[in-house]
C-alpha cells in the first residue's frame, strides 16, 4: 500500500489537521506516516491555545519517515512558524522523487492565526517553489500575493497564474468562499485549466481544506494524474459535507 507523509498540525478537536488527514487517507486506501508541527487546542469556533514543535523536532520525524522507503506522496498543512518552514525545506531532498502538495494553512475557521507574515514569506521561498500542487482557498491565495481576495473566475485565473510565477508547478484554486451555485475549484497547471464544481453545500465543515489536500495526496501516491486524484478528492471532501456530523 502507498504511504503518504504527513506534514501537520494537531486540532484537539479532530476536526482539521493531522487527525482529519490520517483519517482522509485510512478511507482512502493509503497509510500515513507523519511529522507534527504543532499540537493546537481548539473548539468548533475557537482557537485556545497553540504550541509549535521544535524544528529539529520535525526533520527528525521527516527524516525517519523518508528513511522508511515507503513515502510515495507528501502533504504540508500547518507550519507554524518561519523556523519549522526552513526545517521542513532543509529535511525534504531536492531529489525527493515524490510528488509535494501544499496546503498553505494561514488561518484555523476556528479564528486565529497559524502562520505569522514571516513564516508566510519563508514559505513562498522555500517550499512554494517545491510543490506539484498548491491548494489554497481564496483568501490564503490573496494573502500569499498580498493583494485583494479575487471576485470572478477571470481574477481568480489571473492570481492562479501568478501564484503559478511563484513556482507551484500546479495550483488548485477552491472556490469554497466565493458566491454561486456551484462550489468550483480551478486546478491550473502547464498543461491546462480545469473547472471542478459541485453543487455548492449549505454550512461550513471544519478539515475540509485539510482532507481535501490529504486526499489528493492518496491519489498521488496512488499514481493517479493529478487531474484524477483532484476530481476524485473533491468527490470525497462532498461527501463530507453530506455525512452526518
Ligand atoms: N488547525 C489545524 C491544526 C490545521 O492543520 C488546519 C488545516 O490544516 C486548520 C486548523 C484549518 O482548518 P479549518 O479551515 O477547518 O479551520
Amino acid at each position: 500500500m502507498s504511504a503518504v507523509l504527513v506534514i501537520a498540525g494537531v486540532d484537539s478537536s479532530g476536526g482539521a489537521g493531522l487527525a482529519r488527514d490520517l483519517r482522509t487517507l485510512e478511507q482512502l486506501g493509503a497509510q500515513g506516516l507523519c511529522a507534527v508541527t504543532a499540537v493546537t487546542v481548539q473548539s468548533d469556533t475557537l482557537l485556545i491555545a497553540c504550541q509549535l514543535m521544535p524544528p529539529q523536532l520535525v526533520s527528525a520525524a521527516i527524516g525517519a519517515a523518508l528513511e522508511s522507503g515507503r513515502v510515495a506522496a507528501v502533504k504540508i498543512g500547518m507550519l507554524g512558524s518561519a523556523a519549522i518552514v526552513h526545517a521542513v525545506a532543509a529535511a525534504l531532498p531536492p531529489g525527493l522523487g515524490a510528488p509535494i502538495v501544499l496546503d498553505p494553512v494561514l488561518a484555523s475557521s476556528a479564528g486565529g492565526s497559524l502562520l505569522d507574515a514571516g513564516g508566510q514569506a519563508a514559505l513562498i521561498e522555500w517550499l512554494l517553489p517545491r510543490a506539484t500542487l498548491l491548494t489554497p482557498n481564496l483568501p490564503e491565495a490573496a494573502a500569499l500575493l498580498g493583494t485583494q481576495v479575487a471576485v470572478g473566475e477571470a481574477a481568480l485565473l489571473q492570481q492562479a497564474q501568478q501564484l503559478r510565477a511563484l513556482g507551484a508547478r500546479a495550483v488548485l484554486m477552491k472556490g469554497g468562499h466565493a458566491a454561486g451555485a456551484q462550489a468550483s475549484d480551478y486546478l491550473v497547471s502547464a498543461a491546462d485549466t480545469q473547472c471542478l464544481a459541485t453543487a455548492r453545500r449549505a454550512g461550513r465543515r471544519r478539515g475540509t481544506g485539510c482532507a481535501l489536500a490529504a486526499a489528493i495526496a492518496a491519489g498521488l501516491a496512488a499514481r493517479l494524474p493529478l487531474s484524477e486524484a483532484c476530481r476524485r478528492a473533491k468527490d470525497h471532501v462532498t461527501q463530507l459535507f453530506d455525512a452526518p456530523r
